[in-house]
């Protein structure tokens, strides 16, 4: 996509992750290194080098946060292509803005919420982009069924995945990391993928090699 649609999606994705906003930037090269050193011990988030799901949470955090202050030793191939918009993540990443949020989204549980054990989810709503992460990144190399075999843990970890929007069919992604369809079996129903080819049609995006989406149909 062009500088003014990255720009678009910079405040889209603002406005859905709000408090547990992620820079894209920082995001990509982590997630870059995810697939390059998977299940080793230069894997950010990896079930097998942490002892439980809150560690491994914690290592992420903190090389997400080295990444985004510059501080880890990226590697140069891990930095080319990358969305970025430093002003606006400088905010976004920042202490106020998250504060600003919580606020917000406690003041609309305040006004909602009808029976008190609704405020234990407030905790899941504030951090909700880690929360998807952790489902993910612990759940999807631990359990699940593969459809390919691959070097690493990842695994489909819904056959029907609608909750986590595709992302869930994580053996098929580590498999074929570059292609749009997450889903192969027809079961495997990507619901983003419609979308990426909607984004396509409209020209907001371009998609590099349309012949990858096809081939594993
Ligand atoms: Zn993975
Ligand atoms: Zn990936």
């Amino acid at each position: 996509m062009n500088k003014f649609w990255e720009k678009v999606f910079f405040i889209f994705t603002y406005i859905a992750q709000g408090s547990s906003y992620l820079s894209p930037r920082a995001y990509a090269v982590m997630h870059r290194m995810h697939h390059a050193y998977t299940d080793t011990e230069l894997d950010p988030h990896s079930p097998a080098y942490s002892k439980n799901i809150f560690t491994m949470m914690w290592r992420t955090k903190t090389i997400y946060a080295q990444i985004f202050n510059g501080t880890y030793p990226v590697e140069e191939r891990f930095l080319k292509n990358l969305p970025d918009w430093p002003a606006f993540d400088k905010w976004a990443n920042g202490g106020i803005s998250r504060l600003i949020w919580a606020v917000g989204y406690t003041a609309l549980f305040a006004y909602y919420v009808t029976s008190p054990w609704m405020w234990a989810l407030l905790p899941i709503v504030l951090a909700m982009g880690p929360v998807h992460g952790a489902i993910i990144n612990w759940f999807a190399h631990k359990y699940g069924y593969t459809n390919y075999k691959v070097n690493n843990t990842s695994q489909n970890l819904f056959s029907i995945d609608i909750l986590m929007l595709g992302e869930s069919y994580h053996n098929n992604h580590h498999k074929r990391p570059s292609s749009l369809n997450f889903g192969k079996r027809w079961h495997e129903i990507d619901p983003v993928y419609p979308i990426i080819r909607l984004l396509a049609w409209m020209r907001v995006i371009k998609v590099a090699k349309l012949n990858a989406v096809d081939d594993h149909r």
